[in-house]
């Protein structure tokens, strides 16, 4: 199996902080074009197999959450749709459709980083990852990067709110990430390109 690399971090990811901010940044480029900006990566083993953005929008499809997109993308890559030895990192509390995706596929650890009040069912509304009822459990840790990702969410609706041209709402939400706009737009497209070339059959993430 061909794991994917990022040339654009310049360094190995190791910590749950690497791998939010990856999730970040991922969600920042979704946010450039209208999407809500939330960003999934699913590790294996210390590697990423998998990383999604939120696509409702471009895809005008319901469950395309960051989430979803990111399992399903996973279990391609590992040939299998049991996950229980992944982790993975969402830059937001995930839904209860996500939770429930994340539960069939058997999700071993979950990584948040910060709550959603109105729809989250990790902790906030449900606790689904800890439920006797249901048939797994998953460990469910959160708060890395929590400051960054409110921020990023809460400037996207503001945004919304007082529309700002286009130009100047994706230069504002790059800057959240110290990052040269370039840069981190690209990250997205290079990420896709690299999966696209290592596995050709697969949907775009
Ligand atoms: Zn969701």
């Amino acid at each position: 199996m061909q794991l994917l690399t990022y040339p654009i971090i310049g360094r190995d990811l190791t910590t749950d902080a690497d791998f939010m901010d990856l999730a970040l940044r991922i969600a920042v480029d979704a946010g450039t074009r209208g999407e809500v900006p939330i960003g999934a990566v699913v590790v294996h083993e210390g590697e990423v197999v998998a990383f999604a953005a939120n696509r409702r929008e471009r895809d005008q499809d319901p469950t395309g959450h960051a989430e979803v997109l990111a399992l399903r993308q996973a279990g391609r890559r590992l040939g299998s749709w049991r996950l229980n030895d992944c982790t993975m990192f969402v830059t937001l509390e995930p839904c209860p459709m996500c939770m429930g995706a994340a539960l069939n596929a058997r999700l071993g650890r979950l990584a948040f980083a910060c709550r959603d009040p109105k729809a989250g069912a990790a902790v906030s509304l449900f606790a689904l990852g800890n439920d006797d009822r249901l048939n797994h459990r998953l460990i469910v840790s959160e708060g890395v990067r929590r400051e960054q990702a409110s921020a990023l969410l809460s400037q996207f609706f503001a945004g919304l709110r007082n529309p700002e041209p286009a130009d100047a709402k994706a230069q504002s939400l790059h800057r959240l990430f110290h990052g040269s706009p370039i840069a981190v737009a690209s990250v997205e497209l290079r990420a896709e390109a690299r999966l696209a070339e290592v596995n050709p059959g697969a949907e775009a993430a």
